[in-house]
């Protein structure tokens, strides 16, 4: 590496926005391992992200741009368990040492982790092998949530209703702009810039996810695309699901710029959307909707838990055959990576 390793460690991480004191916090980056505080009655909630270049994240992402989305992304995991972020550690594999790719990716930890009080606590940078010279980021968060009171996927029950922040879909029209794959004249300078942002900078839900602690029976951030989320629910908690497809909520600048005819399956099986997906109970949905209108977040009711295994998807009362699958590393027939889309 060009720059000693601790001197890395010291200027871009222990940078005074990204590895300040916080309440969970009692050592952070220096010894041998970080000390965090658990509280009585209190469970600790750790989620963890590997990341690869031209897997993950497009080859030469803006670095600023690309440290605030790793670190949203993990804070989404806490969102869904409806978790009170703490703080978060980064391992970095570096193919070089580049002072100016550093400073920007650090800055944007640093802009995330101040908004939600998630300082970095510790670490390991390493170069990485010289004939995979490929950029690796791994995040693990930390966060806490009283004893006994995370939301699970397991726990949706028949009659729950379904609810999803945010719009569908999104994010991977954003991604088929930045690769070329869409026909950009469809959509307004300004839309096409939206769904761009909502590929790097998915909306944070941790706070709305708080609220939910006490209303929603089961919860899931949508990372694979709500038809492979939905289903984690549905067959996590022994049931089948029914989902309005005229319900799910699409933005403006999406239905700008992608064909009716192919909505569905970005919406539904596109990935990256960061969003939650939750149920509730028939008799919360009321006291549910107040709570988010209060925490301003924006919610979607889009069908209910029932009887049965799968996810149903229906329209005027007719189901659709649907055939959407979320994204899929290791999918079980053929070689290659499965799902919408091309890049991960
Ligand atoms: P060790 O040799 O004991 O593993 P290191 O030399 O790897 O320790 O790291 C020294 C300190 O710097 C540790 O507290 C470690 O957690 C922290 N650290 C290393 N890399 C990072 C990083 N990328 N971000 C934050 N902290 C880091
Ligand atoms: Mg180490």
């Amino acid at each position: 590496m060009a720059s000693d390793e601790f001197d890395i460690i010291r200027r871009y991480f222990q940078r005074s926005e990204l590895a300040f004191a916080a309440p969970g916090v009692a050592l952070g980056i220096g010894d041998d391992c970080a000390l965090l505080r658990v509280g009585p009655g209190q469970e600790l909630v750790i989620s963890m992200d590997l990341l690869q270049e031209g897997v993950h994240f497009l080859p030469d992402s803006d670095p600023y741009l690309l440290g605030q989305r790793v670190l949203l992304v993990n804070l989404s995991d806490l969102a869904a368990m409806g978790a009170q972020p703490v703080c978060f550690t980064l391992a970095l594999s570096l193919p070089n040492a580049d002072p100016q790719w550093l400073e920007r990716f650090s800055a944007g930890l640093g802009v995330v982790a101040s908004a939600h009080t998630c300082p970095l606590v510790g670490g390991d940078t390493t170069a990485c092998h010289p004939d995979h010279r490929v950029l690796t980021i791994c995040i693990q968060v930390h966060g806490n949530v009283p004893q006994g009171a995370a939301l699970l996927r397991n726990g949706a029950q028949e009659g729950d209703m379904i609810y999803v922040t945010g719009t569908l879909g999104d994010a991977a029209a954003g991604l088929m702009l930045l690769q070329g794959r869409a026909r950009d004249e469809r959509a307004t300078p300004a839309q096409r810039q939206a769904l761009i942002d909502a590929f790097h900078l998915p909306e944070s839900r941790v706070r709305a996810a708080l609220r939910l602690r006490q209303l929603a029976s089961a919860a899931i951030d949508i990372s694979d695309g709500l038809a492979s989320d939905l289903g984690h629910i549905a067959r996590a908690s022994g049931l089948g699901a029914v989902v309005k497809v005229d319900a799910l909520p699409l933005s403006e600048a999406f239905r700008a710029l992608i064909p009716p005819q192919d909505r569905l399956a970005l919406a539904l099986g596109g990935g990256d959307d960061y969003e939650l997906c939750f149920t509730v109970p028939s008799d919360h949905t009321e006291m549910l909707e107040q709570q988010m209108r209060e925490a301003g977040t924006p919610v979607a009711c889009i069908g209910h838990i029932a009887a049965g295994r799968d996810v149903r998807w229906q329209r005027d009362g007719e189901t659709l055959d649907l055939n959407v699958r979320g994204y899929n590393h290791f999918p079980a027939s053929g070689t290659a990576a499965s799902g919408s889309q091309e890049r991960r």
